[in-house]
């Protein structure tokens, strides 16, 4: 499986707009990050995860040709505002695209984007297949199968999911011990890491860190960064086996 790290800012981007700071002012490509998405690949199934502002141009840098399935952890406008231009996979595939969610955050999709859920004029099917996650069973999507991972974001309640030896988790200010259980013997764990200081939607960075050492997978690779993040700050201060990721990376499993 080929995992791309297709953005790695917070909601705000990197740079952010009027902001002077060193970061937002870094020549390092690697402190340039757009809203956060995944992609997953394997010789059968390309799946997304999130449709962020850009993922038009995410999708056409990472020179995607299929797209079968669309993830989406949550509705903040971050993570699903660009959702809009999976219509041409659509029209590609011939038939709705699956949406796995959680049911509240499909009922949110539907209220914003109702069109996309609907017969329309194009076409008498809809863009989007909504197939709601909820329990723990596994989620089959092509050859991949998905064990569910429920977590808090503030208000926001939220789905990442552990396919084999690799998970994600988005946006996370609590988890509960027993979704920790789902998460052993992992070979590559990538996660949002939003804020150093504390923030009431998110947890900060010592706080990921605690998360990740309970959890201890092989490598971990934080994402969501906010533009506080210097990424050669990170690689030289980050405990061994956690590194941050950037724009484009892509990790093979
Ligand atoms: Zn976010
Ligand atoms: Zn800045
Ligand atoms: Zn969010």
């Amino acid at each position: 499986m080929r995992v791309t790290l297709l953005g790695t800012g917070s909601s705000t981007g990197t740079p952010q707009l009027l902001c002077d700071c060193p970061v937002c002012h870094s020549a390092d490509p690697r402190n340039r990050r757009t809203r956060f998405a995944i992609l997953l690949e394997t010789a059968q199934t390309t799946l997304l995860i999130d449709t962020p502002f850009e993922i038009r141009l995410q999708l056409l840098v990472a020179g995607i040709q299929r797209l079968d399935a669309l993830w989406l952890t949550h509705t903040h406008s971050d993570h699903f505002a660009g959702i809009d231009d999976l219509r041409i996979f659509s029209f590609r595939n011939k038939a709705p695209i699956p949406l796995y969610a959680l049911p509240s955050v499909i009922d949110t999709a539907r209220d914003r984007f109702k069109y996309l859920f609907d017969e329309n004029e194009y076409s008498d099917i809809s863009f989007l297949d909504p197939r709601p996650v909820t329990g723990d069973g596994p989620v089959t999507c092509g050859d991949l199968t998905l064990t569910p991972l429920y977590h808090r974001h503030g208000q926001s309640a939220m789905a990442s999911f552990r396919t084999g030896k690799f998970a994600f988790i988005a946006d996370i200010s609590e988890i509960t011990d027993r979704e920790i259980e789902k998460l052993r013997d992992l070979d590559t764990l990538v996660i949002s890491c939003t804020v150093k200081h504390d923030h009431y939607k998110h947890m900060k960075l010592d706080d990921i860190l605690v998360l990740i050492g309970r959890i201890a997978p092989c490598r971990a690779i934080l994402t969501h960064m906010n533009h506080r993040f210097d990424h050669e700050e990170l690689l030289r201060t980050l405990p061994a086996g956690v590194e941050p990721g950037y724009d484009g990376m892509v990790i093979e499993l």
